[in-house]
């Protein structure tokens, strides 16, 4: 009787108080890596379908604050939600449906040399996502395609550009339906004529619904795409502001002086 009272209060939990997919919360999140102490006590609530844009100077942890959402770091106090569930304990089968949820994209692509465009996108589909052959296969197409890369599937990295190697890891990052996507300085390996394709892509997913945090140091687009705009600088947030009013006025006189330097 009582079993059957919890489990029909537990059933019931979800809809009473609906979690949003896509939700990121930090509480006094800190990472120490010894004893150099590199976020302090982060605190950052971030809303389902938000574009934030994280930008601050070198070594200030930008890195670090979006590789803890989804575990490639682990914290060493506080906390991170990501829809409204602790992340910090999840081993196992919980902690690869948190990845799965949570795309990452890297600096450096990170694609396997030795799959094409195609072969890399429905390794996971297959592997992880149970997904037949030819399933995989339709959607990493359409994924391609998304990108406008579907001509190029056969293509292995090594004859792919920089801009297309990258955009190839976005389309396989979305092969997940992540809910938030992770980005870290996804640009800034590129060649410059290269930069507007992958912003481009990364422009159509703004708004989708996915979450977006991106780590750039490509400013318009900040300006032109993020909801807000997080400057952290010695492992904490200076400041965080609407586009506007962070490049017109920012307030921090660290901000003021990166905003300086790079624009
Ligand atoms: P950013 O991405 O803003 O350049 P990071 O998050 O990569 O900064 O790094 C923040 C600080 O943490 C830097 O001082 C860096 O040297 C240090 N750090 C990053 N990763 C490690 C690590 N694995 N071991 C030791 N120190 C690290
Ligand atoms: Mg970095």
């Amino acid at each position: 009787m009582l079993a059957g009272l919890f489990s029909t209060s537990v059933a019931q939990a979800p809809e009473a108080f609906p979690v949003q997919k896509g939700t990121v919360e930090f509480r006094k999140a800190s990472k120490s890596y010894g004893d150099h102490r590199v976020l302090n006590a982060i605190d950052l609530q971030v809303a389902s379908g938000e574009v934030i844009a994280v930008c601050g100077p070198s070594g200030s942890g930008k890195s670090t604050l979006i590789r803890l959402i989804n575990q490639l770091e682990t914290l060493t106090s506080g906390e991170i939600l990501v829809d409204g569930k602790p992340t910090s304990q999840l081993k196992g089968r919980e902690l690869r449906n948190l990845r799965r949820q949570v795309g990452f994209v890297f600096q450096q692509f990170n694609l396997y040399a030795h799959l094409n465009a195609l072969e890399n996108i429905t390794l996971a589909l297959t592997r992880i996502h149970g997904k037949s052959a030819a399933e995989a296969k339709k959607i990493a197409l359409e994924l391609l395609e998304r990108v406008g890369l579907r001509d190029k599937a056969n293509h292995y990295p090594a004859q792919l550009s920089g801009g297309q190697q990258q955009r190839v890891a976005i389309a396989r990052t979305l092969a997940a339906e992540p809910h938030i996507i992770l980005f870290d300085e996804p640009t800034s390996a590129l060649d410059p004529e290269m930069i507007g394709e992958v912003l481009q892509v990364m422009k159509s997913l703004a708004h989708s619904g996915i979450t977006l945090i991106v780590v750039t140091h490509e400013m318009q687009f900040a300006r032109e795409i993020a909801d807000r705009v997080i400057f952290i600088d010695g492992g904490e947030i200076l400041e965080q502001a609407t586009p506007e009013a962070f490049f017109t006025a920012p307030q921090h006189p660290r901000a003021r002086r990166f905003l300086q330097k790079v624009l």
